[in-house]
């Protein structure tokens, strides 16, 4: 049966001697492959090389400190409640006294995870934080075998503390550290 009128009969012509050595094919194919010697290269040379990305480039997620480090979030929910692939599970806690150095905020997130399988880097969570406590970084989740691998826990996403690690901080803030 037909289903287009657009067939084109396959040409069996048999090969004559010169076809059948493939000489011309092979050199238009080395001819090819020599063109791109002098082509701009589309790949690069990762990891030692690294693309850089758009300014509004939305990568992992952290969760942020203030300038004395301590954690942001007051577990409010409100990233989770804008979240549209309801990535975002928290659980909340009291600040006891003497944790002040701790949580700047009388409520934290105890526990705070964020699925980046389900993620699409939308950003909203971070749009909906009234506290500042998270924003998407200029890097990307790593490549894992497993699942649970992209389920990131909350020390996987805590920024580095700002007066004990200054580097590993900075490099943390990344594009967020020269916007501001
Ligand atoms: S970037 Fe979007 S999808 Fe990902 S956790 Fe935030 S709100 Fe959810
Ligand atoms: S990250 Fe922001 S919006 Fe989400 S629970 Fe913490 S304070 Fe609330």
């Amino acid at each position: 049966m037909q289903l287009t009128n657009r067939a084109k009969p396959v040409d069996r012509q048999p090969m004559t001697f010169l076809e059948s050595l493939y000489l011309w094919n092979i050199l238009k194919g080395m001819l090819i492959t020599f063109s791109h010697l002098f082509k701009r290269k589309a790949t690069i040379k990762y990891p030692e090389q690294k693309r850089s990305f758009s300014k509004v480039f939305r990568g992992l997620h952290v969760l942020n400190r203030d300038a004395e480090g301590r954690e942001n979030c007051t577990a409010c929910g409100l990233c989770a409640v804008a979240c549209p692939a309801e990535a975002i599970t928290m659980e909340a806690a009291e600040r006891l006294p003497g944790e002040e150095h701790l949580y700047r905020e009388e409520k934290y997130a105890v526990k705070y995870e964020i699925n980046m399988l389900r993620c699409i880097f939308c950003g909203l969570c971070e749009e909906a934080c009234p506290k500042d406590a998270i924003y998407l970084s200029q890097t990307f989740a790593p490549a894992n075998y497993g699942r649970k691998g992209f389920i990131y826990s909350k020390d996987e996403l805590l920024i580095p503390h700002p007066v004990n690690d200054k580097e590993a901080y900075q490099k943390a803030l990344g594009e967020k550290a020269s916007s501001n």
